[in-house]
């Protein structure tokens, strides 16, 4: 498996500072492809979908080419969706943190066009919007494309899907033809084809091309999680399974650090493995590793080549790999010398499609599994405690503890089966009864992308103002007094936040949190799906 590293693709020291800060270690295939493509400036299709890092396969190159000494409007990101734009505005805003005068503005439909109008004219290098709402400010005249040198088309095919071929087709007329148009999609159906026969020149296809892939034959299973329910899922199932060494796998350092975080917190022997490391300090975690003393290792892809250790019983998949290579790769690290091996993956949300390429990629299968309930975890940890009593009792002298338990018994009126059960449950540790983990819902990804019966709201408040989901979730909880766990997937940006509510509340949740403030702020929610 071959490793790019940003650093050989000619990427500016200042995008390359962002890209550290958000803990990418190395480029991901699509990446490692598209980015020197688009910096050298051909009209390229790229096919890849969500979760490949496409975003910043187009983005860096993108930024990159922005002239922040111009306030002219210099290129413009089309996305099918509201919630598209917005994302795709986030990691270009987050990609261009050290490029100072270089603004990204998104647009879309819903959000106040007054607003937008006053913010185009305050100057924006770069539009992310929804082709609707481009063509309104196009025609208003509050765009203007003279000198916009790069288009991006975003899940192309999705647009098309959609209804948006007359108004890309027209947008695309309407920019200066010396232009780079990039068009970006997971599927390549004759529309995109054509559309790019017609729009651009010479076309490169991108793709990252798979190669015949020999997955282990391991166990390999899936859960379906809401982020924040990440580490309470996996503490679960390292209770459950109790592997004696796991490797836990994340996208990025960031995520590395936090994960190992919140398992030393629980009281697990976990340690980091990834990039940033001295040698020094990875040779003395590999060793823990080898002699038990750490029992799981957490690490991204780069950092785990080196892992060939023989009994490591579990890998889990913190985060979806961006290719089906790593897939291969970091299950390939149970399961050695002909032992068994378990691989478990988590998935939140569209992720699902993902794991779908995994396995047709892979030819594997990769089985639905329920999240191990508080119960479940109750009775292995009992289990294996009864266990150890049982060893005492058979081997050990209790003459004087049975005149103790005696004593009690008489004195307290306790029964014997009452003091067992205290001493089984003081041994059992904390078994945190508050977590609600996502109940496992049936879901139809085919005909329904969102979860069936949750309807997605937007609302216009976010991380600058402090907003964090526990209070999405305390305002609409106590507003509505709908109990908190039917609350979904909640998704808070720099500026909005999206939350899932079942469908059947979300009408009076919208009505009454028109009214509502939270964290002092007035607010609007609506349904997310506007385009
Ligand atoms: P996308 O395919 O653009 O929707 O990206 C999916 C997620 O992967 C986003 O959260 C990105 O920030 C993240 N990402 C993009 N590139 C990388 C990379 N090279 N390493 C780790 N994470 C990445």
């Amino acid at each position: 498996m071959e490793t790019v590293k940003f650093e050989e693709l000619q990427i500016d020291a200042a995008i390359l500072r962002a890209i550290v800060d958000m803990g990418f270690e190395q480029a991901s295939p699509i990446q490692a492809k598209a980015i020197p493509a688009v910096l050298g400036g051909g009209d390229i299709i790229g096919q890849a979908q969500t979760g490949t890092g496409k975003t910043a396969a187009f983005g860096i190159p993108l930024l990159q080419k922005i002239n922040p000494k111009s306030k002219h409007l210099q290129a413009i990101v089309l996305c099918p969706t509201r919630e598209l734009a917005i994302q795709v505005s986030e990691e270009l805003r987050n990609l261009s943190k050290y490029l100072h005068g270089v603004k990204v503005l998104p647009v879309y439909g819903g959000q106040d066009i007054t607003k937008q109008i006053r913010s185009l004219k305050a100057g924006a290098q770069v539009v992310v919007g929804t082709p609707g709402r481009v063509m309104d400010h196009m025609r208003r005249k509050t765009v203007k494309f003279d000198n916009i040198n790069m288009i991006v088309l975003d899940e192309a095919d999705e647009m098309l899907n959609m209804g948006f071929r007359d108004d890309i087709e027209t947008i695309l007329s309407d920019i200066p033809e010396e232009r780079q148009t990039i068009l970006f999609s997971a599927t390549m159906p004759k529309p995109i084809l054509e559309i790019a026969s017609k729009f651009q020149k010479d076309t490169e296809i991108i793709k990252v091309v798979k190669k015949e892939l020999t997955v282990p034959k391991i166990e390999q299973y899936y859960y379906e999680v809401r982020p924040r329910n990440k580490m309470e899922v996996l503490s679960r199932l390292l209770d459950v399974y109790a592997p004696k060494l796991s490797v836990v796998f994340c996208n990025t350092k960031r995520q590395v650090e936090e994960t190992v975080e919140g398992l030393k917190g629980r009281g697990y022997f976990a340690e980091a493995l990834h990039g940033d490391m001295k040698q020094l300090h990875r040779d003395r975690v590999m060793n823990g590793f080898r002699n038990g003393k750490v029992e799981i290792l957490v690490a991204t892809d780069i950092a785990a080549r080196g892992i060939d250790v023989d009994d490591v019983e579990a890998v889990f998949n913190y985060d979806v790999p961006q290719d089906e290579e790593f897939y291969v790769h970091r299950i390939g690290r149970t399961g050695r010398a002909g032992r068994t091996g378990r691989a478990f993956t988590f998935i939140v949300g569209k992720e699902i499609y993902k794991l779908k390429d995994i396995q047709r990629y892979c030819k594997t299968k990769v089985l639905a599994q329920p999240i191990p309930s508080l119960s479940d975890v109750t009775d292995v940890k009992a289990e294996k405690i009864l266990d150890q009593v049982n060893e005492i009792i058979e081997n050990v002298e209790l003459t004087k503890m049975i005149e103790i338990i005696e004593k009690k018994v008489n004195e307290q009126e306790y029964t014997t089966l009452e003091l067992a059960a205290a001493f089984l449950k003081l041994n059992m540790g904390d078994t945190n009864e508050e977590i609600v983990v996502e109940p496992q819902r049936q879901r139809n990804y085919r005909d329904n992308k969102n979860n069936r019966g949750m309807v997605r709201l937007f609302i216009n408040i976010g991380k600058k103002q402090n907003i964090r989901p526990g209070d999405i979730l305390g305002a609409i909880a106590g507003e509505t007094g709908m109990a908190g766990r039917l609350i979904g997937t909640i998704d808070v940006y720099d500026k909005y936040t999206f939350v899932e509510v079942p469908k059947e509340y979300s009408e009076d949740v919208i009505n009454v949190m028109k009214d509502a403030k939270i964290k002092g702020k007035t607010i609007n929610v609506e349904v997310a799906n506007k385009r």
